[in-house]
């Protein structure tokens, strides 16, 4: 037997099956139509923000990052709960406009950002996280020949990165943003040249489950900033300080307290360096706002046993759910919350491998889980669906093609 992750708070059950939002798991399916199926629930969106919200300092502004799930319902959804976006691309610029989004509050971070990208973010007022003196020199180019005054941010590469995070994007040599050492001549050009100065984005890494890394990351970031704003000699109007916050995926993770984030947070906003006195203060956070509210629902369409081993073989699989087979930047396959949602809450009566319907051994669900007896119809559940499903996995894989979306 090897463990699953620990499932999310806020799951019910009704009829013996999972049940969201009142719903259980086979009304969903058959007012969707179809498997496999990701659910994304409003009222767990909702009531994340509002703990979060709780727990956070007042001023600090939360920028949701659409990587983690662009589908254009959670989008306006998310446009009400949260102060602002943070896009990675051109398109996600135009899912975001397309939801309704007001453009002033998106920032656009990236390290490639094609000179089209950045004329539409421009001629949308989108705040530009410029990534190196290369691109401020492109984006004011192109701002002079559309007749707009550019809103240009700098993203620092800091000297130092989130510990324990799953994914590292500062310390070290990187394609991300600009060296601390690079920062001051640069932001001399933007102000120079009559840009907006949109201040300063410093990310440091993904998927923490250690406050107190946090909270020493972010105790870096506000003492970088401070030290390059008294370098540029003008007040710095906004600093996006990162994210990082992160949720269980595995067996042992803990979920990470927000008010241990946030507490030691607002001691700090209450005594800050002068230099950040009139500073706007964000974090940007994407799986944390939105990957435990939505699950992946999908069909067993067949049941089989090889050398002693049962297989359930679902309809879905790596095409909508690359992380949860562990493809997507892990280094030793771990199970993610799986359960078998037409049973839910029942008894474990035997180890299962749940498998997708792709011929690679590479799409696995769960290995070797303890699981009711499920057989062909029974649908399956995985969770922290909600945050790098859909939208990051290779749904043309194979001519599967994508799974449907709701949020209910
Ligand atoms: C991916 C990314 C995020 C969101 O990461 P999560 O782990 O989903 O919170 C935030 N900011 C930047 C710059 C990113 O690249």
């Amino acid at each position: 037997m090897k463990p699953l992750g620990p499932i999310p708070a806020g799951f019910a059950v009704i009829d013996g099956e999972l049940a969201i939002a009142g719903l259980t798991a086979s009304t969903i399916v058959e007012q969707a139509g179809q498997t496999p199926l990701f659910v994304y629930s409003a009222d767990m969106l909702r009531a994340r923000m509002a703990a979060l919200r709780a727990a956070m300092p007042e001023q600090l502004h939360i920028h949701y990052a659409m990587k983690a799930n662009p589908f254009a319902p959670l989008l306006r959804l998310m446009g009400q709960l949260v102060d602002g976006f943070d896009i990675a691309s051109g398109g996600e610029l135009a899912m975001a406009i397309n939801a309704g989004l007001d453009p002033a509050r998106i920032s656009f971070a990236g390290p490639g950002k094609r000179d089209g990208e950045l004329e539409q973010a421009i001629v949308h007022g989108v705040t530009l996280n410029c990534e190196s003196p290369a691109e401020i020199r492109r984006s004011l180019a192109i701002a002079d020949r559309v007749g707009r005054v550019p809103q240009l941010a700098i993203r620092v590469n800091p000297s130092f990165e989130l510990r324990g995070s799953g994914m590292k994007m500062g310390g070290g040599a990187k394609p991300f943003g600009m060296d601390e050492a690079l920062v001051v001549d640069a932001a001399r050009l933007i102000i120079d040249s009559g840009a907006q100065w949109r201040g300063l984005h410093i990310f440091t890494g993904s998927q923490a489950l250690d406050a107190a890394a946090i909270v020493e990351t972010q105790d870096n970031v506000l003492t970088l900033a401070a030290r390059l704003t008294a370098e540029i000699g003008v007040p710095l109007p906004h600093l996006n300080m990162g994210g990082g916050m992160g949720i269980p995926y595995f067996h042992g993770d803990q979920p990470l307290d927000p008010a241990a984030v946030g507490r030691p947070l607002a001691d700090r906003l209450e005594s800050l360096p002068p230099e950040l006195a009139g500073t706007d203060f964000a974090m940007e956070l994407g799986r944390y706002l939105v990957g435990e509210a939505g699950v992946y629902l999908t069909q067993i369409i067949d049941r089989k046993e090889s050398h002693g081993q049962v297989f359930l073989i679902t309809d879905g699989g790596l095409h909508h759910q690359l992380a949860a087979s562990g493809n997507f930047g892990t280094v030793v396959r771990r199970n993610y919350p799986v359960a078998i949602a037409s049973r839910y809450g029942a008894p474990a009566e035997e180890d299962a491998n749940v498998v997708g319907c792709l011929c690679t051994p590479l799409d696995r669900l769960a290995d070797q889980a303890a699981l009711p007896r499920a057989d062909v119809g029974d649908l399956v559940v995985v969770f922290c669906a909600g945050a790098y499903g859909a939208s990051a996995s290779p749904s043309a894989f194979l001519g599967q093609g994508a799974a449907a979306e709701i949020l209910i």
